[in-house]
C-alpha cells in the first residue's frame, strides 16, 4: 500500500503573508493519513520550511537547474533548494516545458540533479488536448516517460505526476476511467511499479478529490489553484485518507 501524497503547487503566487496558510492547514495535515507537500515560490521556501516543519508538512521547489552551480543567472540549483529546507522538487511541469522550452532531456537532467542533491523529483508528464483527440495520449506519455526518467537512480525515490495539459487551470478534469487507465499505463512502464507514487493533477478540487483519489492507481494529487486557499485544500487533504 502506497501512502497518498497531497501536493500543492503554488506556481507564481504567494507573498510572505500567505504563509499563514501553513498554520491554517496544519491540524488537518497532522491528522491525515496522507503526506502533505507544499511547493511555494522559491522566495518563500526557507520560511515555509521553518513554518511547515512544526506541522509535519513537507516543502518543495517548483523547478531546479540541472547543473550543481555556476554561471546561470536567475536559476536555482537542487542543492540550494535542499539547503533552504526542501525535500522535493517538481520538474518538467507543462508550464516549464511550454514557457521555457524544456524538453524531455532537460527534464531528465533536472531529475538527476535533484536525486543527487537528495531531493525527491516529482516528474510531470501529460498530453495536450490535440494529442488526446488524436488518440495519441499513451504514445505521448510513453515517450515522455522514456525521455524524462533518470536511468540509474538506485533505490532513490521519485514521484510521477500525470497532468493532462488540457485539464490544468481549466476546470476540466479527465474522466475517472481515463485517469485510472492512464495511471495503470504509466505504472506498467515504471521500473518500480509497486512502490512509485503516481499523482494526478489538473483541476483537482474539493468536489472531485475523493473520486480521483479513490482510483486504484492514483496515489495522490498535484493541486494548483485549490492549493492557494486553506478552505479548498483541507478537504482535498482529507479526501486522501
Ligand atoms: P490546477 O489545479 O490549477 O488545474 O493546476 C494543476 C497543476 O498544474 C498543478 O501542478
Amino acid at each position: 500500500p502506497r501512502q497518498k501524497l497531497i501536493a500543492g503547487n503554488w506556481k507564481m503566487n504567494g507573498l510572505a503573508a500567505d504563509l499563514e496558510f501553513l498554520d491554517a492547514i496544519g491540524p488537518a495535515a497532522a491528522a491525515a493519513d496522507a503526506e502533505v507537500l507544499i511547493c511555494p515560490p522559491a522566495t518563500l521556501l526557507a520560511e515555509a520550511a521553518r513554518r511547515a516543519g512544526a506541522h509535519g508538512i513537507m516543502v518543495g521547489g517548483q523547478d531546479c537547474h540541472a547543473a550543481v552551480s555556476g554561471a546561470h543567472t536567475g536559476d536555482i540549483s537542487a542543492a540550494m533548494l535542499r539547503d533552504a529546507g526542501a525535500s522535493h522538487v517538481i520538474v518538467g511541469h507543462s508550464e516549464r516545458r511550454c514557457d521555457h522550452g524544456e524538453n524531455d532531456g532537460i527534464v531528465r537532467d533536472k531529475a538527476v540533479a535533484a536525486l543527487e542533491a537528495g531531493l525527491v523529483p516529482v516528474i510531470c508528464v501529460g498530453e495536450t488536448q490535440q494529442e488526446r483527440e488524436a488518440g495519441r495520449q499513451e504514445a505521448v506519455i510513453a515517450a515522455q516517460l522514456a525521455g524524462s526518467l533518470p536511468e540509474n537512480r538506485g533505490q532513490r525515490e521519485l514521484v510521477i505526476a500525470y497532468e493532462p495539459v488540457w485539464a490544468i487551470g481549466t476546470g476540466l478534469t479527465a474522466e475517472p476511467e481515463d485517469v485510472q487507465a492512464m495511471h495503470a499505463f504509466i505504472r506498467s512502464r515504471l521500473p518500480d511499479p509497486a512502490s512509485t507514487r503516481i499523482l494526478y493533477g489538473g483541476s483537482v478540487k474539493p468536489d472531485n478529490a475523493s473520486t480521483l483519489l479513490g482510483l486504484p492507481d492514483v496515489d495522490g494529487a498535484l493541486v494548483g489553484g485549490a492549493s492557494l486557499k486553506a478552505d479548498d485544500f483541507i478537504p482535498i487533504i482529507q479526501a486522501g485518507c
